[in-house]
């Protein structure tokens, strides 16, 4: 019997091992001046106990002018967010309020920033139908991509 648990915990430690070196618990999108993240999908998984998101602003022009963050959400929320955002305006940054379709969203960065936010795995489910997007005003049309959620 304890032989038996010390293996599940073992199998369980090189479980999650094995996330963090195929790289799907950190994941770094970058955004420039031409309104494009670099990236149009990006996969994470469920079972990260912790998932990284960086943004990068590649670009030079201020947060005012071309502003970026990321936000995701399931994309069938992802028009509705955005729409609610640009009612926050720059004052919220992008995004209202304890917006409960939000999983997860960094702040807003202007050229040359970079920033970055955590949220559990667990907020995701393996399969289900997710996006990234940038939520400024105009810009979740080019800006968007899909997150593939596995186990
Ligand atoms: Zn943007």
């Amino acid at each position: 019997m304890k032989l038996s648990r010390t293996f599940a915990t073992l199998a369980l430690l090189s479980a999650a091992g094995m996330a963090q070196a195929a790289g799907n618990c950190t994941v770094s999108i970058k955004g420039d001046d031409a309104m494009k993240f670099d990236l149009k999908e990006v996969t994470v998984s469920a079972s990260c106990p912790t998932i990284t998101l960086e943004l990068t602003h590649s670009g030079k022009l201020p947060v005012a002018a071309m502003g970026h963050n990321v936000v995701v959400s399931k994309t069938s929320d992802l028009a509705g967010v955005a729409r609610d955002g640009m009612k926050a305006g720059a004052a919220g940054a992008y995004v209202q309020a304890n917006d409960a379709r939000v999983i997860a969203h960094t702040s807003l960065i202007g050229g040359g920033q970079k920033t970055k936010i955590t949220f559990p795995g667990k907020k995701l489910s393996a399969g289900g139908d997710y996006s990234f997007f940038c939520s400024f005003p105009g810009h979740s049309t080019l800006m968007k991509g899909k997150l593939v959620v596995t186990k």
